[in-house]
């Protein structure tokens, strides 16, 4: 079974400062399934590093106050474009993300506050049937 993934959980430097949010249960998945790595920020067209971004509202701003709805909302598309084109029916994203998000996001404050809410691009994926768990949620996950 192909599992759409969150590329940081991975171990790939797509986060905002750079860095990635690097899982070891997430990873033991891909000894018995095809992870396929996404990260909807930078398929919307934003660099990395880039200014952190949360969903203020009906929009996403960055830090700075920069609107940047178009490319979330772009990279949600995209990321659905990839799930549909491997069949996944399944997807682990990181937590509170403002695209990958699923259940909790930061509340537009930027004071880590967190609401319950899903990123653009999760609710994308489960608006097309996708069942989205966070790298929480697989935990004990039998991998053998
Ligand atoms: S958009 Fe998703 S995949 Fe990309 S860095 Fe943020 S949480 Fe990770």
């Amino acid at each position: 079974m192909h599992i759409l993934v969150s590329a940081c959980l991975l171990g790939v430097n797509c986060k905002y400062n750079h860095g990635n949010n690097e899982n070891e249960e997430v990873k033991k998945l891909m000894k018995n399934h095809c992870l396929i790595p996404v990260c909807p920020e930078i398929m919307g067209g934003l660099p990395t590093p880039r200014v952190p971004s949360e969903i203020k509202g009906d929009k996403v701003v960055t830090e700075t106050g920069k609107d940047v709805t178009k490319e979330f909302e772009a990279g949600a598309r995209e990321t659905l474009k990839i799930a549909k084109m491997y069949h996944c029916k399944r997807a682990i994203l990181k937590e509170k993300s403002p695209s990958c998000g699923c259940g909790q996001i930061y509340d537009g404050t930027f004071s880590h506050t967190v609401i319950e809410g899903d990123g653009l691009t999760a609710r994308l994926l489960k608006k097309n049937g996708i069942t989205i768990q966070n790298e929480h949620e697989i935990c004990g996950e039998k991998t053998e």
